[in-house]
């Protein structure tokens, strides 16, 4: 069979994941890469013992595919596992940590919501179900549903935790489609909850979801990644031309080696929404994605401190604080990092990752570093009792760190449905399309590439 070219544009993990599954099943692969290194928004700093993330913490594994694909690249050994103690969640409620209740009994006697905002919130199943052709914000659909008390300390934390988002302007149906699907089949998150885990058990197919990252980071994960693809990643790549017009795909990029042209039968673009503006795309397709530009990156930063465990009087004994817009507080939340993995700090010292920004508080993520460290030492004193200084800290600010699935995303996305019908031997992927989440952009990113080379296998 005669060996196709694939060309993918993008080395963050949905790039990496489609021109890994390219090559495997036997196509000529190139990915260009601007940046020096592959991984994008993905990578791990380590340091005199502690381990900070640059974005990423943790994956959730939702399905076999994902082990299926760290099996295949010789990674199942260095899976880190989250620990036991990680299931307990906090949301922050007058300034102190409350654990999330993880059952009924529990949700009876959390202090998190009123006797009122419980009996609210236990009223969801009577509720109406939402018009399905309607588009609630995240926000509109929770109190709807829960209540005031059911946003404010549930769905708006929640939020900050997932996107950094505004729940007033995230779509329910697009940035929490596991809600919105429920109420559509059942007519109620609760009872549908209760019938689907149900439904799943007695067919014998429930995946129980497994939280995880890797021994030495995420960094693990891309690496590998980019060290199979070998000589096929080019980095430091600037991308001088696409075009199309001689049918198949001719792409034109610079590296500090030169200048590149080549011919290739299938294209995948995977750059963020925000990058495709700059892209020197050929007509059709500059204009067929123009929409995606306009999809908004809410601009985080992470800033991980290392303490002397003696420092911070609570037992930290979970998987970390979100902190609900109510309580006024500056961070959108804290990761308690070291006991969610071992290993990510020495011993005797714990770290904290911190994430300040969002659309809560844009203008905070781009701070110099001294003011940023100021603002969560203000709240980790007020949160967890924190009494020393850091003894390690690493800052990463993203000015365009996660999608934002706001209102009117499901027109946006019919742009890219749309590109991917009417190009051929094209796709696009990245975080803004098919959920956020890093096993999202794993799964999209494998199912591209095997897309291409079952429409290259047709030609
Ligand atoms: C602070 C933060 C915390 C997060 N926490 C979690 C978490 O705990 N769990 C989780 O599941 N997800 C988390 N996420 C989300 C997840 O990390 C991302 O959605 C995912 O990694 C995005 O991968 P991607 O490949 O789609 O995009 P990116 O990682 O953005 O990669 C895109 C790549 O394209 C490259 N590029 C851009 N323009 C060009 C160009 N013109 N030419 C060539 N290359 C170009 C970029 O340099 C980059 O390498 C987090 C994200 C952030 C920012």
């Amino acid at each position: 069979m005669e060996i196709k070219k694939a060309i993918v544009i993008g080395g963050g993990i949905s790039g990496l994941c489609a021109a890994f599954e390219l090559k495997r099943g036997g196509a000529d692969v190139t990915l260009l890469e601007k940046s020096d290194r592959v991984g994008g928004v993905i990578g791990t700093h380590c340091e005199d013992g502690f381990k900070a993330e640059s974005g990423t913490n943790t994956v959730m594994v939702n399905n076999q595919n994902i082990f299926d694909l760290f099996d295949s690249i010789g990674l199942s050994d260095e899976i880190a596992r989250a620990l036991p103690s990680a299931k307990k969640r906090f949301f922050v409620k007058c300034g102190k940590p409350m654990a999330v209740p993880m059952s009924p009994f529990s949700f009876l006697f959390s202090r998190l919501f009123s006797l009122g905002g419980k009996v609210r919130i236990l009223r969801e199943p009577f509720v109406k179900k939402e018009d399905p052709e309607s588009e609630p914000s995240v926000a509109e659909f929770a109190v709807h549903r829960f209540g005031q008390e059911g946003l404010d300390y549930g769905l708006d934390p929640f939020m900050a935790g997932v996107y950094g988002g505004d729940p007033e302007k995230l779509s329910i149906k697009y940035a929490f489609p596991p809600f919105w699907n429920l109420v559509q089949k059942y007519g109620s998150v609760i009872g549908g909850g209760i019938k689907s885990m149900k439904e799943k058990s007695a067919l014998g197919n429930y995946f129980k979801p497994v939280l995880i990252s890797f021994k030495n980071g995420m960094k693990t994960l891309t690496d590998k990644l980019g060290e199979i693809l070998g000589d096929s990643v080019k980095i430091s790549a600037k991308v001088i031309s696409v075009d199309a017009s001689k049918g198949g795909w001719q792409v034109s990029w610079g590296t500090p080696e030169g200048d590149f042209c080549e011919e290739f039968d299938a294209l995948v673009l995977a750059v963020p929404a925000h990058a495709l503006a700059e892209l020197p795309l050929c007509g059709n397709l500059a204009s067929a994605l123009k929409p995606l530009s306009e999809i908004r990156y809410a601009p985080v930063a992470t800033l991980t401190l290392g303490f002397k465990k003696s420092d911070i009087p609570h037992p930290l004994d979970g998987f970390g604080a979100l902190i609900p817009k109510k309580e006024n507080l500056s961070i959108l939340g804290s990761l308690f990092v070291s006991s969610i993995f071992d290993g990510r700090a020495p011993s005797d010292h714990i770290t904290l990752t911190n994430y300040v920004g969002g659309e809560r508080n844009p203008e905070l993520a781009g701070l110099p570093e001294g003011k940023i460290t100021e603002i969560v030492l203000a709240d980790l004193r007020k949160i967890l009792g924190l009494k020393g200084v850091p003894v390690f800290r690493k800052l990463y600010s993203w000015k365009h760190a996660i999608a934002q699935y706001n209102l009117g995303y499901g027109k946006i996305l019919d742009t890219a449905d749309l590109a991917e019908k009417e190009i051929p031997n094209f796709a696009i992927i990245g975080s803004f399309r098919g959920g956020v989440g890093v096993g999202n952009c794993i799964e999209n990113g494998l199912t591209a590439g095997k897309r291409i080379l079952d429409k290259l296998s047709k030609e």
